[in-house]
């Protein structure tokens, strides 16, 4: 895909920056998602590119979340599609959850592009937004969604999210469990868990921290869950960035 030699201390951002260019080529992402991938590039540059102790700690009481669900979904957007596909699908696979495509800018190719993509990758069931079931409290595209799908969910897994579906969501008492390196944006503080690391390295970890914890007892998971601190997390991640931790 690219000519990076393996020995540039920069490797693996620059091959990351790379998946997001082949996705925008591929009509998967949106070009705006470069300005998205910029900040969170940023942002992983000052937690040191490496996933600290506050993403384990969410990324465990996400696995357990995950797994207390009924109707857990996955929401796909095209920096995740463009980064992380086999993950996803594997997520999906794990809890027997559906994957669903939703894009804050309008478009129904890049729509289709995106469950192309995914269905590509192994995904059984990829939904797509409706004009049937609309979220409440939210103007953009992204209030279209699946009757099945997010509409139904009762947990929504949303790596990447904007702060404007992150609320609606919330004011229709969903849980929602975000990936963003921005513990500062809306989407940080207004979901149920933050998990405040790069996708790339977040994903694989949930998918390795949920295996383990299918034994585990609603009772067990439940303790997890209620043990955790969103706005603690946010807290010690804010500390790393200005270097007190
Ligand atoms: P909000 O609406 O929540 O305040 P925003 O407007 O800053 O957020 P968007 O542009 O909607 O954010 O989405 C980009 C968000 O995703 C940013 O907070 C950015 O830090 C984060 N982000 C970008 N790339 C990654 C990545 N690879 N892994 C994790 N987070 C990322």
């Amino acid at each position: 895909m690219n000519d990076i030699p393996k020995s540039h201390p920069r490797y693996m951002s620059l091959n990351i920056r790379d998946a997001i260019v082949a996705g925008v080529e591929q009509g998967i992402t949106s070009i705006h998602g470069l300005i998205a991938h910029g900040r969170g590039e940023a942002f992983d540059y000052l937690i040191g590119e490496k996933t600290q102790s506050f993403a384990i700690k969410a990324v465990r009481t996400a696995a357990a979340m995950l797994l207390l669900a009924e109707h857990p979904v996955i929401s796909v957007n095209g920096n995740a599609a463009a980064l992380v596909p086999d993950e996803l699908v594997k997520l999906g696979k794990t809890l027997n959850a559906p994957l669903e495509v939703n894009i804050f800018h309008a478009s129904g190719e890049r729509e289709q592009a995106i469950q192309r993509h995914l269905l590509k990758h192994g995904a059984v069931q990829v939904l797509m937004p409706t004009k049937q079931a609309q979220l409440l409290f939210i103007d953009s595209n992204r209030k279209f969604v699946h009757p099945e799908g997010i509409f139904k969910a009762d947990v929504v897994f949303v790596p990447l999210e904007d702060g404007d579906r992150c609320e609606a969501l919330r004011k229709m008492h969903k849980d929602v469990i975000t990936i963003d390196l921005n513990p500062m944006s809306r989407t940080a503080k207004r979901a149920s868990i933050t998990i405040v690391d790069n996708v790339v390295r977040a994903l694989p970890l949930l998918i390795q921290e949920i295996q383990p914890l299918q034994k585990a007892s609603p009772t067990v998971l439940k303790e997890i869950v209620s043990g955790y601190s969103n706005e603690d997390i946010l807290q010690d991640a804010l500390q790393c960035i200005r270097g007190e931790q």
